[in-house]
């Protein structure tokens, strides 16, 4: 028999708190919080800051006092009651670093912990700034609606961002609590004890703290390979912005609803990656002062983007001695060194092009003889150049663009601004290729004209490995962005995958593959079977050696690992006998089991999915999944069950997300967009959100994170005019009700340029297969 077990939490940002206690609900207004909470005895009370006293009232209630917090932003404040364990540790400088679960999770925390000292170690160097208050709380909250949230001293996290099974979390569910944690860590600086001003500066919170990710994990958990993992921050965050409906990074907003639609790819990728690309500008080390300066200068206030461009330009903290424009310090990071100061107004002006204008550049490259003629224009995904409207979108736009680039004949960066529409550059020596954008660095596409893709292509069909690593995951990016675009034909893009069966990088492989696996996705989700029948067997025929090769375990780095993952799920989805075979033989051995059978984790999807076809499969997974006191197994089988062909199973699995008991509400929008996904659950899950709209506004805000995965999740895939004229006619009866969200234009603009894709890359990609199969 269960029980029935409560807790209360609280989650303000960004405007909550007001809903909780009186207050100037801004980030602007700080201030220092004294809490108390009365509790039973049962239950223990935490707040941001330790408890310093426990009194006992009068009919058994107790009374919690807490210590005052520092000077704080209203939106970080939090308090919890649970019935919560935790382990606990301390970190080199003497804070105590708790992480809490619930009682039967209890057994999952200790990798969380591992994680969190160290990272706070590494922050507390790299940042030259300790920590200020004397404790901190990582909870795993049984039904949270986000990933995490950083309130300052007691970060709250959905479990599966904070605990680790070893028995049920694969791979990339240990980058994922990794990330989470030193995203979250990471705030307790930028955010908590520096905060921007106001909310359309948001970014100044998040892409500072999801680029801290990448410096963090780099430093303390090398194995994770983690800067591979990167490129996909930043090539999710170009499928957004080379959209007309994006918007700049620094964005007016102010209604709640404005508010909550800042907490986007825009703020958290966009931002990480300009961020990125200014780093390689500076170097590390002046990037890193410089940010040190900043959160000396501002801590315990607040700051707008020309305060984080001055302390970049001007990386002298208060107090050094200046002398004939060089700066003296005693901080540690700069002790005995001497650093020029900057002009300030070269990186202001640079940084602004990329966070006041919307969009991504493209970079034109064209090669004559040892002459490069640069150009730059706005890349636009699904309007082309010979479109009436392009001329209009391209007006007013210019970046400084901090171009790198290098050639076949050395290993040297080249660099030089782009800070017009054309320019000329001469090279050193004649090169027979060149590449921009060393390493992915720049958030820029760029396009070869002439000759400039063939001698590429060429490269890579001789020998890859002239070619850097993450300059073939680039250029496997840009080709496809391209067709997208119309600049280059989808056959030329498909020209430069034929070297992938011999990627011997995994993150480039899985790139490529993951390009193909979208266009069968797509085929077979549109019916249009001969072409998905074709590409299967094009997958299959080149990357089935590969396929073979690998082993039903968890063996290996972390890119063995999700390689595996990745291929052994496009195996199976693509019905390769040898594949659901041997997931099929594994699931009935873990069903008699009675599920207590340990399957490689890195696999375990794969078997559930392929277990979930059978009627008594399906329910015996639903039936372990109400019983998985595991977060990541529980992921698993949710996604598994959303595979079902059978339309029946899937209505019930919405029917359930819509109680919150079994499924909780937390998971809900993940499995509406796992079933819209399935094509036999893709209009299943449209109708819902069309049908159960009111619902679902009182279950959650308009402009959440949330709401905006259900109506992107269930209609950005569509592909067809009818489609398109449906989701059209949902959003316009939306609006007259008086809800509005940027959303709605981003999905209309979406569907429409699959619709454009197809028209226009469908035949060729028919034909291609035909020659190539
Ligand atoms: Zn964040």
């Amino acid at each position: 028999m269960s029980i029935l077990r409560v807790i209360a939490v609280t989650d303000f940002e960004p405007t909550q708190a007001r809903m909780a206690f009186p207050c100037f609900d801004e980030p602007l207004f700080k201030a220092n919080f004294s809490i108390k909470i009365r509790r039973e005895s049962k239950h223990i009370a935490l707040s941001n800051m330790p408890k310093v006293k426990t009194i006992e009232l009068e009919g058994g209630l107790l009374e919690d006092h807490f210590e005052a917090t520092v000077k704080m932003s209203t939106y970080l404040v939090a308090y919890i009651v649970c019935d919560f364990n935790s382990v606990s540790g301390t970190t080199s400088s003497g804070v105590k670093v708790s992480i809490y679960a619930s009682p039967d999770k209890w057994n999952q925390t200790h990798y969380a912990l591992d994680v969190s000292l160290k990272l706070f170690d590494f922050y507390e160097n790299y940042f030259d700034i300790n920590y200020p208050l004397p404790k901190l709380d990582l909870v795993a909250i049984p039904d949270f609606e986000t990933g995490a949230m950083e309130n300052w001293g007691l970060i709250t996290y959905r479990e599966t961002s904070l605990l680790f099974d070893p028995k049920t979390s694969s791979a990339s569910d240990k980058l994922w609590v990794t990330k989470v944690i030193a995203h979250e860590l990471a705030h307790q600086w930028f955010g908590n004890l520096v905060t921007m001003e106001w909310w359309n500066d948001i970014w100044l919170n998040e892409g500072f703290a999801t680029y801290m990710e990448l410096i963090s994990i780099n430093a303390t958990y090398p194995e994770l390979q983690f800067d591979d993992s990167f490129l996909n921050v930043c090539f999710e965050a170009i499928a957004k912005d080379s959209l007309n409906s994006s918007r700049p990074i620094s964005n007016p907003a102010e209604t709640p609803t404005q508010i909550q639609e800042m907490f986007d790819a825009v703020s958290y990728n966009k931002g990480a990656c300009i961020l990125n690309m200014l780093k390689d500008f500076l170097s590390e080390k002046k990037f890193q002062e410089g940010i040190i300066h900043y959160l000396r200068k501002f801590s315990y206030r607040n700051a707008k983007n020309d305060d984080l461009w001055g302390s970049l330009s001007n990386s002298c903290l208060e107090g050094d001695f200046t002398s004939d424009g060089f700066c003296y310090s005693n901080s540690k990071m700069t002790s005995n060194t001497v650093s020029f100061l900057g002009k300030n107004t070269e990186i202001k002006e640079m940084m602004t092009t990329w966070t006041l204008q919307k969009g991504i550049p493209l970079v034109v490259v064209k090669q004559e003889g040892r002459s490069l003629r640069l150009h730059q224009e706005r890349f636009l995904k699904g309007v082309f150049r010979e479109d009436p409207e392009w001329r209009a979108l391209q007006e007013r736009y210019l970046w400084h663009i901090p171009l790198t680039y290098s050639m076949n004949s050395s290993n040297a960066i080249h660099r030089h601004i782009l800070k017009s529409k054309t320019d000329t550059l001469e090279l050193p020596e004649k090169t027979n290729w060149l590449k921009f954008n060393v390493d992915s660095n720049g958030y820029y596409i760029v396009h070869y004209e002439g000759h400039g893709w063939d001698h590429l292509i060429s490269q890579l069909n001789q020998n890859h490995t002239f070619l850097r690593p993450k300059d073939r995951i680039g250029l496997i990016h840009d080709v496809f962005q391209l067709v997208s675009a119309g600049i280059l034909t989808l056959d030329k893009a498909l020209e430069l995958t034929r070297y992938l069966p011999r990627e011997t990088n995994y993150p480039a492989l899985l790139k490529g593959l993951g390009h193909l696996e979208l266009f069968y996705h797509m085929m077979y989700r549109r019916n249009i079977s001969d072409v998905t029948e074709n590409l299967k067997h094009y997958l299959l025929r080149y990357f089935k050696p590969m396929i073979d090769k690998q082993s039903w375990s968890d063996q290996g780095s972390i890119w063995d690992k999700l390689l595996r993952s990745a291929l052994l799920k496009l195996a199976c989805d693509l019905n390769h006998p040898p594949c659901i075979q041997k997931a099929a033989e594994l699931f009935s051995q873990w069903k008699e089991s009675s599920g207590k059978l340990n399957i490689p984790t890195d696999v375990l999807k794969i078997v559930y999915s392929v277990g979930a076809q059978t009627t008594g499969g399906w329910n015996y997974l639903l039936e372990q999944y109400g019983q998985s006191v595991s977060g990541a197994e529980k992921n698993k089988i949710l996604y598994a069950l959303s595979t079902s062909k059978h339309q029946e199973k899937l209505a019930k699995l919405i029917k359930l997300g819509m109680e919150g008991k079994v499924i909780k509400t937390q998971d809900f929008a993940a499995l509406l967009h796992a079933i819209a996904r399935n094509p036999m659950g893709q209009h299943l899950a449209w109708n819902f959100v069309r049908e159960n709209w009111t619902y679902l506004l009182k279950k959650f805000d308009l402009g959440s994170f949330v709401m905006r995965m259900i109506i992107s999740g269930t209609t950005s895939h569509f592909s067809s005019k009818d489609e398109l004229q449906e989701v059209k006619l949902f959003f316009e009866s939306l609006k007259a009700q008086g809800s509005h969200l940027d959303i709605f234009q981003i999905v209309l603009e979406t569907i429409t340029n699959n619709i454009k894709w197809l028209e226009k890359n469908l035949n060729t990609l028919r034909s291609w297969l035909l020659v190539n199969i």
